[in-house]
């Protein structure tokens, strides 16, 4: 119940300062407006369905590893992993450095995966903003979110780092993620091919990229995606339009069914 909190009041003290940036430096012309379908992602969809989910997912996957390796409960094999482990030692920045870097290398890889085949019917809820702003930065479904979070959290845990490293992992993220997807045009100058920018991130949800043409694939670290040959940041060039591609429906209950039609269609076509 506290971290729900945490994250309503994140939000509420967020939200009014990426809008004030929007209205400031807006990359396109927008109309400023609250929309319903993502309020309910901020405040139900991703803090609790999503939240739900993925504590299951994590703790089911936690312990099954816990008693298959150590024949132990999750606590005492996570305490063990960390006094085994040579990075719980190092200073609180360098673990929380490379707990992000690891996070984002896990994160590209799951998110390159979840743009393709029954993966992206989930994944593309989040792409199906046609008006990308901070606001939309939530869309996501709880089982393409859930996923992702289990494999970059899986991945982050298995490093038995401090555990105050997660406790500021969330905050980081969640602060980035908003400035990545708001409508400003900002692309970092000379850090353009270090970090994420929000025009970095405006050409992943350029709708003449979605589904397997995708590019820009990291969330936070953008050479990332010059090692994979996935980058993609042409100076004073911006996408045309954002986007899906699929007709996805513009509320919450028709975008968490979706996917699931969409793999109903799919296995009836096939027989
Ligand atoms: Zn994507
Ligand atoms: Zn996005």
């Amino acid at each position: 119940m506290l971290s729900l909190a945490i994250v309503y009041a994140g939000v509420a003290l967020l939200a009014p300062l990426f809008a004030l940036a929007e209205r400031r430096w807006p990359e396109r012309a927008s109309p400023h407006r609250l929309r319903a379908l993502d309020v309910a992602y901020w405040l139900v969809v991703t803090p609790i369905v999503t939240g739900v989910l993925t504590r299951g997912a994590t703790m089911g996957a936690l312990g099954v590893t816990a008693y298959a390796v150590a024949s132990s409960d999750p606590q005492t094999f996570l305490a063990r992993l960390h006094a085994a482990s040579p990075l719980g030692g190092l200073p609180f920045a360098a673990q929380l450095g490379l707990a992000l870097l690891v996070a984002d290398v896990v994160g590209y890889f799951s998110h390159r995966i979840r743009h393709r085949g029954v993966f992206w019917w989930f994944h593309a809820i989040h792409h199906s903003a046609t008006t990308l702003d901070a606001q939309a930065a939530a869309r996501m479904h709880p089982i393409d979110d859930m996923l992702d979070n289990v494999l970059v959290g899986g991945a982050v845990l298995a490093m038995g780092l401090s555990p105050e490293v997660f406790l500021a992992l969330g905050p980081i993220i969640l602060l980035h993620t908003l400035l990545t997807h708001a409508n400003v045009a900002w692309d970092f100058g000379p850090l353009r091919w270090v970090l994420v920018s929000p025009a970095f991130h405006r050409w992943h949800h350029a709708l003449d990229r979605a589904g397997a043409r995708g590019c820009n694939y990291a969330g936070m670290f953008s050479f990332v995606d010059l090692l994979g040959g996935t980058f993609h940041l042409p100076r004073a060039e911006a996408p045309e339009a954002f986007g899906s591609g699929e007709a996805i429906p513009e509320t919450v209950l028709g975008q968490l069914a979706w996917p699931w039609r969409a793999l109903g269609r799919s296995l009836k076509a096939r027989g």
